[in-house]
């Protein structure tokens, strides 16, 4: 389902919303669109999820890029682009740009519109355990919720007065001089109103809310964690973040956290664990016991005559993270062997190894004459990745002093000798 390039046949809905045909011109669309967004307006009493159908569909097909990737892979291809649907702008600004205000004259008459509120992201930590076998949590918020004394006028009377400040429009302007012929315009909410357009008069104010129209209030949130949830997966309650007036609620949002885990490492619906054998246990077999996330003792052993070599990995089926919400379904159990090797043998335990191992192959008995030929060296230990790394800064370091002045090779050569 997932990251799929979506089907072929969802891409002409847009062209059907508006009324046109898949190749009309730019006038063709704008036609289309005034007409139909007037007629459906919900000031007018039209059917709002139309009128933002609408302008979904103008706006997409208006701007010339979104509309060949709508051409081509059709309306969820704009929406992963978007990351989400946060890119779709409000139906109303969409026509109020086209219009330039108000189409039906009369001023302000809608007064404010319902704007939808924020959503409220909570990162969540969860161990692997929680994960593995399921929890829940319950968390303590505190929100505004409307006050219930005056349903969020914030006076006795319901009424309240155009401020001042801004006329009423809940926003100020101000004019920034950028240089000799260039002024900058910017909007910002009004401070008097805190951007409402409305002030209340003192004597009017509503006791409990003290005219702020929404009150602190605390809740108590269980989230359900489910067997098989991802790190990054959201848990989302519709409609619980700050309550506002003339606002929709947005949600309260939990994002799981995985912490890490001492001994497990998961990906996807897989678990990877680490076990270290001695050299003798990966010659000659091993046994032990591996305590799960469920806290259940797993016995895990090798076959008769089996040999583990370093850095192998074995597997074991259903043994894996629950797959989400088929909790009886699970990926597989990962071992990744490590063995460590002694650091030295005495002369004996080298004779008594040599007699039970299999013979040396031949093409490493060497002749008098072969080794009479030879150099002879010695072998001494090194640390690789600290060697790579130190050799990578080296040649970066040289590089940059190329670049830099045209003595700089010569310079780092006299330094190595
Ligand atoms: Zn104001
Ligand atoms: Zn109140």
């Amino acid at each position: 389902m997932f990251g799929r390039a979506p089907k072929k046949s969802d891409n002409t809905r847009y062209y059907d919303i508006l009324g046109v045909s898949k190749n009309a011109t730019q006038e063709d669309l704008k036609k289309a669109y005034k007409k139909a967004a007037i007629k459906n307006h919900p000031d007018k009493g039209g059917d709002p999820e139309k009128f933002k159908e609408l302008a979904q569909a103008y706006e997409v097909l208006s701007d010339p890029e979104k509309r060949e990737i709508y051409d081509q892979y059709g309306e969820d291809a704009l929406k992963e682009g978007m990351g989400g649907g946060g890119g779709m702008h409000d139906p109303f600004d969409i026509f109020q740009s086209f219009f330039g205000g108000n189409p039906f004259g009369g001023g302000s008459s809608r007064g404010r519109r319902q704007r939808r509120g924020d959503d409220v992201i909570h990162p969540l930590k969860v161990s692997l355990e929680d994960l593995y076998v399921g929890t829940s949590k319950k968390l303590s918020l505190s929100r505004n919720v409307i006050c219930s004394k005056c349903n969020g006028k914030g006076s006795k009377s319901g009424a309240s007065m155009k401020c001042a400040g801004c006329q009423g429009t809940g926003m100020k302007v101000s004019i920034r001089q950028l240089g000799p012929s260039m002024i900058q315009q910017m909007q910002h909410p009004c401070n008097e109103c805190k951007g409402t357009g409305e002030t209340i008069n003192d004597k009017d104010r509503c006791p409990q809310c003290k005219g702020e129209k929404v009150l602190q209030e605390k809740k108590v949130l269980e989230v359900i964690v489910e067997k098989g949830m991802q790190h990054g997966q959201k848990i989302t309650f519709p409609g619980e973040a700050d309550e506002a007036p003339d606002t929709i609620t947005g949600d309260i949002v939990f994002v799981l956290q995985q912490k890490d885990h001492s001994k497990f490492k998961r990906k996807g619906d897989d678990l990877f664990y680490e076990h270290t054998l001695s050299l003798t246990e990966a010659l000659c077999g091993f046994r032990f016991i591996l305590t799960h996330l469920d806290a259940r003792q797993l016995l895990i052993k090798s076959n008769p005559g089996e040999v583990v070599k370093p850095d192998q990995f074995k597997a074991i089926d259903d043994e894996g993270m629950p797959i989400y919400q088929r909790p009886f379904m699970r990926g597989k159990l990962y071992v990744h062997f490590t063995v460590e090797f002694p650091d030295s043998l005495s002369p004996e335990q080298v004779k008594a190894l040599e007699a039970v191992l299999p013979q040396k192959s031949s093409m490493h008995q060497l002749t008098d004459m072969e080794l009479d030929e030879c150099e002879e060296t010695t072998l001494h230990n090194v640390n690789i990745e600290e060697e790579m790394r130190r050799k990578q800064a080296q040649a970066q370091q040289e590089a940059y002093e190329d670049d830099d002045e045209p003595h700089g090779a010569q310079r780092v050569q006299c330094a190595q000798q």
